[in-house]
């Protein structure tokens, strides 16, 4: 079996800010569109390669303005979701997927369970293994991580509009998403801000909040940011500052540990 990765792809995992002294830990799992070169294009047009399908535009950069502001840790996966989504689980269809909303996707189909294994080791599996590795050690040191995912969906989806802006995602842990959801429609209101849109969990989106966040009993919540709104470097910015004042107060908001 031939491996998927070349070593001057190198790691599928970026760590930045490991050492940070604040308490948040920001993944960003949908990071980049990069495909690794043995994929070739997946059979896909250039367009459909650099789609919302690829990734999650404009959620790295904001990710990294919200480490750097908090002095967090941002784990992200350098590799396109087409190769694999690392916000789902082997076992999961949308893991490879062949379809991703109106698009076909040529190279996922009829993949051997070698392939598949092939990736899954060599990209989920490392990103998922640094992120556990990461909570466990702070846990042992005696911190406890703020787990918040950041994403990007498209605006239009299967040809309709979407309104909401941004979309405060959890599963069975709500505590920070209620607290962020309150603090965000008190008063003078930002942004159309609402609970488990446009997905929840029962699209299978609360992967990594569930595997890392719910079962080492960290707060945690998922950002879904309409890319529109973060398209460039000052809007980027805009949305990391109000993202910032919200996490910030929330947090303060949560009852002591
Ligand atoms: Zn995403």
């Amino acid at each position: 079996m031939t491996g998927l990765l070349t070593r001057v792809e190198g790691d599928p995992v970026a760590i930045d800010n490991a050492d940070a002294a604040g308490e948040f830990l920001f993944v960003c799992e949908h990071a980049s569109p990069r495909l690794p070169e043995r994929l070739g294009t997946l059979g896909l047009s250039k367009e459909a390669l650099e789609s919302h399908i690829a990734w999650d535009p404009g959620a790295l950069a904001v990710a990294r303005h919200l480490a750097e502001k908090l002095d967090g840790t941002l784990i992200h996966q350098r590799f396109s979701r087409l190769a694999y989504d690392c916000n789902r689980p082997p076992e999961s269809d949308a893991a490879m997927p062949a379809v991703s909303e109106v698009y076909e996707v040529p190279g996922n189909r009829a993949m051997s369970a070698a392939e598949r294994e092939t990736r899954v080791n060599e990209i989920y599996l490392p990103f998922h293994d640094a992120i556990l590795r990461f909570v466990s050690d702070r846990k042992a040191a005696g911190r406890r991580p703020v787990l918040v995912t950041m994403h990007s969906f498209t605006p239009v989806y299967f040809g309709k509009p979407r309104t909401v802006e941004i979309g405060i995602l959890h599963d069975a842990d709500s505590r920070l998403a209620d607290r962020m959801l309150a603090i965000a429609t008190d008063g003078e209101v930002a942004y159309d801000i609402r609970r488990n849109e446009p997905y929840g969990p029962a699209d299978g989106v609360t992967h990594s909040l569930v595997e890392y966040g719910v079962r080492n009993g960290l707060p945690n919540v998922m950002i879904e940011i309409r890319n529109d709104l973060i398209r460039d470097e000052v809007s980027q910015r805009v949305m990391a500052d109000y993202l910032e004042g919200l996490l910030v107060k929330s947090m303060a908001a949560l009852p002591a540990r």
